[in-house]
């Protein structure tokens, strides 16, 4: 409760961000505050260590989920592989289309990021519809990977993003 507590107060709300009507919680001044910091990857490791037998790599969504994920993964022993916006990645990637609540974007990943059967685990900063770790979810099954779960720092249970994942799992340290 007390680590929870350091990431809770953490975490801002900028109101009419990036559009209007839309109350944009940052993560960012966590990064400020080691203790905070450690918090949350302790949160993240407890978590997996009681919930998984075995886990081969985490999977970090671009860009707030590299952040996190290599710091968890470096705890856990496992590597890392990274979804990220399409255009960014060299070599044979793999891609996915999904819709934003404004247009369209494409998530990206190399081909020989994860093996086919490794079990992975998604992390991102936050959880809001679900379409981008939905996307990414997809990624992973085009290269027959066993998505175990989703991880988030904060998730916004009004838009349900939990149900979209189904029945992949969501861990999240807190939730709006
Ligand atoms: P979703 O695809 O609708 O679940 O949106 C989640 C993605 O958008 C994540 O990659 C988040 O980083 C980003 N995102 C959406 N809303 C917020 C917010 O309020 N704060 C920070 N990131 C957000």
């Amino acid at each position: 409760a007390d680590k929870m507590n350091l990431v809770i107060q953490k975490i801002r709300s900028f109101p009419d961000f990036p559009s209007k009507g839309i109350l944009f919680r940052d993560v960012c001044p966590i990064l400020k505050d080691p203790k905070a910091l450690t918090a949350v990857i302790d949160l993240f490791e407890e978590h997996v260590r009681q919930t998984y037998t075995q886990v081969d790599l985490i999977v970090g969504i671009d860009a707030r989920g590299f952040l996190f994920g290599p710091l968890l993964a470096q705890r856990l022993g496992i590597g890392l592989a990274l979804i990220r916006k399409k255009g960014k990645l060299p070599g044979p990637t793999v891609s996915v289309a999904y819709s934003l609540e404004y247009g369209k974007a494409e998530a990206e990943m190399q081909v020989d990021a994860v093996e086919p059967g490794q079990k992975v685990l998604l992390i991102d900063d936050l959880l809001a519809t679900g379409g981008t770790l939905y996307a990414a979810c997809e990624l992973l099954r085009k290269r027959q990977a066993e998505v175990l779960g989703c991880l988030v720092l904060v998730q916004l249970t009004d838009l349900d993003g939990a149900q979209r994942l189904k029945p992949v799992s969501v861990f999240s340290l807190t939730e709006y």
